[in-house]
């Protein structure tokens, strides 16, 4: 792979000289051509839900004196208009997390009520596959963020977890307190594990990026939209975190989500002076 450059010539004075400028294009190059294959992707994906709404649509005209499959392809329609809504509404999470600037609000968050919380949004879906859904580790931890993208960062490495083990099986979010991430920030842990299919070793460090899917037919069959993982990354990055993946094909797996713990400590400066 070769290097682009835009290369400027100006003239110097009268005496022949000239100025050359050269500037780097490969990084916009690249910025460009994944901003296209995001735009293709997307189109792609809206297209699908799309034309099969039209289909169905189109079907149930003709069926309107069967109820039975009136009933059966009204179905299949709110099944592809919630493919839809989830589509376009991680799209939107997407863009808000994707960006370089910080987060407009961030406060404190209890993680006990964003670990609460996700359960509870999560424990249909578990219910319906019979899978225990528990949690445990350590407790009364904060970290400094947004409380809603934490709750959706969780939600959405939960319900991958569902989606991607089979029946009676259990899925745990534990807490982990508290490594030093060298500089002497504590780092908290949310570990989510489970038992289901696992990833393939060669495809672990690709299941971020957007879009991208182990098995796509699976994926669509349980609603996921591909950009579940990418948002999460997002938003671990946009609270100065990470997310890791362990996982053993056929055997489960784990994903970490580390976060720097918010100490009560006081900030370092200078103490103030006594008064004499
Ligand atoms: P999707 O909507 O397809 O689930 P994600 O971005 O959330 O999109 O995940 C990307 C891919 O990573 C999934 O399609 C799946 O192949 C794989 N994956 C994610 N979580 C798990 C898991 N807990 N177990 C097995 N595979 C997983």
């Amino acid at each position: 792979e070769g290097r682009w450059f835009a290369v400027r010539v100006a003239p110097l004075g009268t005496h022949g000289l000239v100025l050359v400028l050269a500037e780097d294009l490969t990084e916009s190059r690249r910025v460009e051509a994944m901003r296209r294959d995001f735009v293709a992707n997307v189109s792609h994906e809206l297209k699908t839900p799309v034309g099969a709404l039209a289909l169905l649509a189109e079907t149930v005209e003709g069926a309107a004196d069967d109820p039975e499959a009136v009933r059966r392809f009204s179905g299949r329609m709110q099944h592809e208009a919630v493919r839809l809504t989830n589509l376009v509404q991680d799209l939107m999470t997407l863009s808000r997390v994707q960006g370089e600037e910080p987060l407009p609000e961030v406060r404190p968050v209890a993680l006990d009520e964003v670990i609460a919380e996700s359960l509870d949004r999560s424990q249909i879906r578990a219910t319906s596959k019979n899978i225990d859904l528990g949690s445990g580790g350590a407790t009364g931890l904060k970290v400094r963020g947004d409380e809603e993208l934490l709750v959706t960062a969780l939600r959405n490495l939960i319900d991958n977890a569902i989606a991607y083990s089979p029946e009676n099986t259990r899925v745990v979010v534990s807490t982990r307190c508290c490594d030093d991430d060298g500089d002497g920030q504590p780092q908290v842990e949310l570990n989510v594990t489970d038992q289901g299919i696992g990833i393939p070793a060669g495809e672990l460090d690709r299941i971020f990026e957007r879009f991208y899917r182990v098995d796509p037919a699976r994926s669509r069959q349980t609603g996921g939209t591909g950009l579940g993982l990418a948002i999460v990354k997002h938003v671990a990055t946009k609270h100065h975190g990470t997310v890791s993946v362990w996982s053993e094909e056929g055997h489960g797996s784990t994903f970490t989500l580390r976060l720097p713990l918010l100490t009560t400590r006081p900030p370092d400066g200078p103490t103030p002076e006594e008064p004499d």
